[in-house]
C-alpha cells in the first residue's frame, strides 16, 4: 500500500478522521503513525515534495549533492519514503487558507479546513487537525535590507536544496544562529565564494548556565564541529553591533560594525538570519491562544500535555508549537498522533499511553541542549528594533519603522489597530513577516512587555487565494449573512445579484 496522491480539490473526500497540515518531519511522522492504525489521514503541504524546511525536496534529490547537503539532511530520506509507503491521502502543492474549529452550536460539528488544489478552493472537514507548519525566519530588518541582493539565508537554503542553485559573486552572509553557520558551510562546499560571516550574536554571557545541559546533548559535537569548520574555512567576524546594506538600485556591499572596528564588505549577495520562530499563522487565524516566549522572543501557541491547543479538535506539534528541532519535531508528532488516538479510542488505551510516553522522553532528548542555543543565539535588541526611522519593517505595504512609532505615540492599543492606522501587515503576507517586528518596536516605544502589547489576530486567507476561488466557493446562509447582512429566505431586500438581474430587465 502506498499513499494516495491527489492533485486536484474535487479528488479529495469531504471529510477525514484527522487533517495534518505540513509534511515535514513533525507532520510525516504524526500521519504515518495515524495511516499505519487505521485511521484515514488527509496531509496538506504546499511543497511539492514532502520533507518540510529540513528534508525539502529530499525525495527528488540527487546523489551528486550528497557532500554538500550533509548527512543530516539524508536522515530525512527513510522517514519521508516510510511516509509515502502509507495508506494515507497526500495533497502536495496545496495551500491551507483557512483553518475553523467545530461549533456543535452552529451545527458545525467537525473541524472545516480551507485548501486551495488545482486552483480550485474548497473546504473539508475533520475529526480532529493537525498543525505541523513548522518554523518561519524571524526577519531582520536593517537599512538596505529589501534591495535586490538582499535575501534571507532560509531563501538561499531552499534554492540549492531543491535546485542545488548557489549564488553567483561575493556571497556575504550576516545574522546569528546555527542555520547561518550551517547554511555558510553548506555554500562554501558547493562552491559559492563566500567572503564573511559576520556573527551579530550577543555571545555566551547568558548562556553560560546552561552550559553543562549542552555538553551532554546531541548538539554538542555537531555544533562545535560546525564552528570549527566555518571557522576554518571561512572568515567570520564576531561582534557585530551595526550592519548597514549599501547600494542603490541593488546591494553592492555590507557596512559593519564593532566595539573596536568599522569596516565595508563589497557584496554582490547578502544573506540575513537571526534565528527561526514558530509559524502560528494558522493558529492564530483558528483562535487558537498563543503566549509569549521570552527565550525565543516569540509568540507560541499555548498547549498542553497532550499537545491540544485551546480549542479541542486542533493539536499543535513539531516547531509549529515551539522551536524544537528537526528530531524532537519527528517525536512531537509522533506523541500527538498517539494522543490524537488515545482521545477517540478507549481500546488499547494503556499501551498508546506507554507509546506516547516513549516518544515524549525521547523528545525530551532531543531537546536537551536548546536552551543553551535559545540564550547564545538569542538577537541583540539592536537588531530586533530597526534603530533608523527609514528602515521598512513592512515591505509589503511599505511602512517603516519610523510610521510605527509616530502611530504608537497616536495612543495606539495595540498591533491590530496599527493596521488600521497605517495598513502595517494588511500586504500579501497577511504580517507573517512584519509581525514580529512590530511586537517588538511597540514593547520598545511603550517600554512594555511583548506579551502585553499581544501580536495581530490574523484573518483568512492566510495565503494568498484567488478571488475567482474565493467566489465559486459554496456558501452557506450564514456567510451570506455575514457578507450581506441578510438572512437570504427571510429577507424581502432583494440580494445583490437579484438587483442586478431586476436592473437588467
Ligand atoms: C528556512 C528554514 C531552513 C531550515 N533549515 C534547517 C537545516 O538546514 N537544518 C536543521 O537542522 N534545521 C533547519 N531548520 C529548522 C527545521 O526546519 C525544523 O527544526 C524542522 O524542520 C521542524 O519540523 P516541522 O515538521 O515542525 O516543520 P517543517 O519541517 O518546517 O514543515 C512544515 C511544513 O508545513 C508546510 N506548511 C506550513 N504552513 C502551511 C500552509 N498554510 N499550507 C500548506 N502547507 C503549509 C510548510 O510548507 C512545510 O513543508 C530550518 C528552518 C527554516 C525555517
Amino acid at each position: 500500500m502506498s499513499a494516495v496522491s491527489v492533485e486536484h480539490a474535487k479528488d479529495l473526500a469531504g471529510f477525514y478522521d484527522v487533517i495534518v497540515v505540513g509534511a515535514g518531519p513533525a507532520g510525516m511522522s504524526a500521519a504515518t503513525l495515524l495511516a499505519a492504525e487505521g485511521v484515514s489521514v488527509l496531509v496538506l503541504d504546499e511543497n511539492p515534495a514532502p520533507g518540510g524546511q529540513i528534508y525539502r525536496a529530499i525525495t527528488r534529490n540527487t546523489p551528486a549533492r550528497r557532500g554538500y547537503l550533509g548527512e543530516a539532511y539524508w536522515a530525512g530520506q527513510p522517514i519521508a519514503e516510510g511516509f509515502l509507503r502509507s495508506p494515507l491521502t497526500y495533497a502536495a502543492r496545496c495551500r491551507v487558507w483557512s483553518l475553523d474549529s467545530a461549533n456543535p452550536e452552529a451545527d458545525e460539528p467537525y473541524a472545516r479546513v480551507g485548501v486551495s488544489l488545482g486552483g480550485v478552493a474548497r473546504h473539508i472537514q475533520a475529526r480532529k487537525v493537525i498543525l505541523a507548519t513548522g518554523a518561519l525566519e524571524r526577519p531582520m530588518p536593517l537599512p538596505g535590507w529589501t534591495l535586490p541582493g538582499v535575501m534571507t539565508a532560509g531563501a538561499a537554503q531552499i534554492a540549492l536544496k531543491t535546485s542545488g542553485l548557489v549564488p553567483a559573486g561575493r556571497v556575504v552572509l550576516a545574522g546569528c544562529g546555527p542555520l547561518l553557520y550551517q547554511l555558510a558551510v553548506q555554500l562554501h562546499d558547493a562552491g559559492a565564494n563566500v567572503v564573511a560571516l559576520l556573527d551579530t550574536g550577543a555571545g555566551l554571557r547568558s548562556a553560560w548556565r546552561y552550559l553543562p545541559e549542552f555538553v551532554f546533548s546531541p548538539y554538542a559535537l555537531k555544533g562545535l564541529a560546525l564552528l570549527a569548520r566555518a571557522r576554518r574555512h571561512l572568515r567570520v567576524i564576531g561582534g557585530v553591533t551595526r550592519l548597514d546594506i549599501i547600494g542603490e538600485d541593488r546591494a553592492t556591499g555590507i557596512r559593519y560594525q564593532t566595539a573596536k572596528t568599522a569596516d565595508t564588505l563589497a557584496a554582490d549577495v547578502v544573506l540575513l538570519h537571526q534565528g527561526v520562530i514558530p509559524d502560528t499563522a494558522l493558529a492564530n487565524s483558528a483562535g487558537c491562544a498563543l503566549m509569549w516566549n521570552g527565550a525565543i522572543r516569540a509568540f507560541q501557541p499555548r498547549i498542553d500535555a497532550q499537545g491540544c491547543s485551546s480549542l479541542p479538535d486542533i493539536f499543535i506539534a513539531g516547531d509549529g508549537a515551539g522551536i524544537a528541532g528537526a528530531l524532537a519535531s519527528a517525536e512531537a508528532g509522533r506523541a500527538v498522533a498517539l494522543a490524537v488516538l488515545l482521545d477517540s479510542t478507549r481500546v488499547d488505551a494503556r499501551s498508546l499511553e506507554q507509546r506516547r510516553q516513549h516518544s515524549l522522553d525521547l523528545c525530551g532528548r532531543w531537546q536537551r541542549g536548546r536552551h543553551f542555543i535559545d540564550a547564545a543565539y538569542l538577537p541583540m535588541r539592536s537588531f530586533l528594533v530597526p534603530q533608523d526611522d527609514s528602515t521598512l519593517v513592512c515591505r509589503c505595504e511599505e511602512v517603516t519603522a519610523g510610521t510605527v512609532r509616530d502611530a504608537a505615540r497616536l495612543g495606539l492599543t495595540g498591533p491590530n489597530q496599527l493596521k488600521v492606522f497605517t495598513r502595517c501587515g494588511m500586504g500579501p503576507c497577511q504580517g507573517r513577516l512584519c509581525g514580529p517586528t512590530v511586537v517588538e518596536v511597540l514593547a520598545d516605544e511603550w517600554s512594555a512587555r511583548p506579551a502585553d502589547v499581544g501580536t495581530y489576530r490574523l484573518r483568512p486567507p492566510i495565503k494568498p487565494l484567488r478571488l475567482g476561488e474565493i467566489a465559486a466557493l459554496s456558501h452557506t446562509e450564514n456567510d451570506t449573512h455575514a457578507v450581506t447582512g441578510l438572512w437570504p429566505e427571510k429577507s424581502d431586500t432583494p440580494s445583490y445579484l437579484e438587483r442586478e438581474t431586476l436592473n437588467d430587465h
